[in-house]
């Protein structure tokens, strides 16, 4: 089975939230059930020097986009046994950040083409194409107005995985003809029209050949309006089309046995877990207390991850003995508000305000308790991550949060965590507090520790969905 990811980012080379782990891992899981998957990313600034010198020259050759005819750069990467081909082009790709550009829709359309456009020059025809997310949405488009009659590309099928559905891509009409070699045949509401504009992640939706969402909550959750971004219309249109899988994490990435990047490696022991904490208060100038429990979050600071819930409670919170670490970066009002209340409560609380791998792994592995109020949530991989570490989450019950985690059942000794249902913040605060006051009973909270590290969320079972998705397609097609 030949599978080809196409995708933004993908961990270790690019990563700014939950995507690129997936793309980091997902692929490598799929190896090992049998299933060929190659992955395309383009070739960012920031990738990694380590890995931009292994890069190996595969071809060249030009887009076209309207008028422009743009270099196209293939550079090649094994890496744990994956083929991993970059998309060079520094004009698009040379710049700081991944995303946020005035010009993201040319760039990514752009990718779209150039990924259509070098398979046959690679020598390789996937039978399926599984995108990502709304940068790599117009591709099923791209393949069915422009390629399927070339007969390399007649068979093959699309797969488009909605990772958030709250980010869409929405252009100017006038990138139709300009940049995506379309007729105005295509602005109306069954394909890519969508209140004047054109939307990208609606065009992965209209075209290609399978759904899917990150948790089998998040699936059903789209399908209402309070959830379906104004795309619920399609998404119920095309619902037997949709399915809902579950994310998984690389549990031998995030292993506290042997992260490289935590103080102290541990297994099922909650003694070397503390020295974690005692190294990290050091670190972060904190009260070095071993019976403080210490709250984190590691989080993009916008309005999905339930930041404005913290907010309102926050001062509150500040009444109980604890400590507050926050890994993370957003927007601005947010930012400055941890700021503040760090400088009013510098013995209690840390914000770090920037994005860090490594640090991120010292606060998981370093904390008792990981918040995340989200007032919407696809999977959630920070939790997953959280629960490996033994570190209990606080969540809403919310799309893969409702999933992964299970409350605390005091009668009967089971759950992995604690949770709430409504997005209400002193629900939140209550649920927080009922934690508290567990974490004072070392007993019961050994308990908790152990489920937490025994909740399978390797990919083991999910890639397997994946691979029946697959097969079926594939089967579907055939004569
Ligand atoms: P999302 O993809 O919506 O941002 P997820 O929970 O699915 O949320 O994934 C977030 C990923 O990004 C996790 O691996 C988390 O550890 C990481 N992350 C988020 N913020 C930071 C940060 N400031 N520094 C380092 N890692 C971060």
């Amino acid at each position: 089975m030949r599978i080809l990811f196409v995708a933004t980012e993908g961990s270790p080379f690019a990563k700014s939230g939950g995507l690129g782990d997936v793309i980091g891992s997902l692929p490598y899981a799929l190896n090992k059930q049998n299933v060929e998957v190659r992955v395309i990313l383009p070739k960012y600034e920031s990738m990694p020097s380590y890995y931009k010198e292994q890069l190996k020259k595969k071809c060249h050759m030009t887009v076209n986009l309207g008028w422009r005819n743009q270099y196209c750069g293939v550079e090649e990467l094994e890496y744990k046994g994956i083929h991993y081909y970059f998309i060079d082009n520094e004009y698009y790709f040379k710049r700081p950040d991944h995303y946020g550009y005035y010009d993201d829709g040319e760039r990514f359309a752009f990718f779209n083409h150039a990924v259509l456009k070098v398979l046959p020059q690679l020598d390789y025809c996937p039978q399926i194409i599984h995108a990502h997310d709304w940068h790599t949405g117009m591709l099923s488009v791209f393949l069915k107005a422009h390629y399927a009659h070339i007969p390399f590309y007649k068979d093959m099928k699309t797969i488009f995985t909605i990772h958030n559905l709250k980010y869409q891509g929405l252009f100017p009409r006038s990138i139709l003809e300009d940049l995506l070699h379309l007729s105005q045949d295509y602005f109306t509401a069954d394909k890519l029209e969508f209140y004047g504009q054109i939307n990208s992640m609606k065009a992965g939706l209209v075209y290609s050949d399978l759904i899917t969402t990150v948790s089998k909550t998040y699936a059903q959750e789209i399908k209402y309006p309070f959830f379906g971004e104004k795309l619920d219309p399609i998404l119920n249109a095309r619902k037997e089309s949709l399915y809902g899988i579950v994310n998984g994490i690389d549990d031998q990435d995030y292993n506290p046995r042997t992260d490289q990047s935590i103080y102290v490696n541990y297994a099922e022991c909650r003694k070397k877990k503390c020295e974690n904490k005692l190294n990290l208060q050091q670190a972060l100038g904190l009260p070095v207390r071993k019976d403080v429990p210490m709250l984190a979050m590691i989080t993009r600071l916008v309005e999905q991850k339930g930041v404005d819930l913290l907010i309102h409670i926050f001062e509150e919170l500040m009444e109980e003995d604890i400590q507050f670490v926050l890994l993370g970066t957003g927007e601005r009002y947010y930012e400055d508000y941890f700021k503040h209340m760090m400088a009013k409560y510098p013995h209690k609380v840390v914000s770090n305000i920037l994005f860090d791998e490594n640090m991120s792994r010292k606060i998981y592995a370093g904390s008792d308790l990981f918040l995340m109020p989200s007032r919407f949530e696809p999977c959630g991989l920070s939790q997953l991550i959280a629960l490996r570490y033994g570190t209990i989450p606080i969540v809403r019950e919310t799309g893969g949060l409702k999933d992964t985690v299970l409350s605390y059942n005091t009668s009967t000794g089971e759950g992995n965590g604690f949770s709430f249902a409504n997005y209400n913040a002193h629900d939140f605060l209550y649920t927080i507090r009922r934690a508290l006051n567990i974490y004072k009973n070392p007993k019961t909270w050994d308990d908790i520790f152990l489920n937490a590290l025994r909740s399978d969320f390797s990919w083991e079972h999910s890639s397997k969905e994946y691979l029946e998705l697959y097969q079926n397609l594939i089967n579907e097609s055939r004569p």
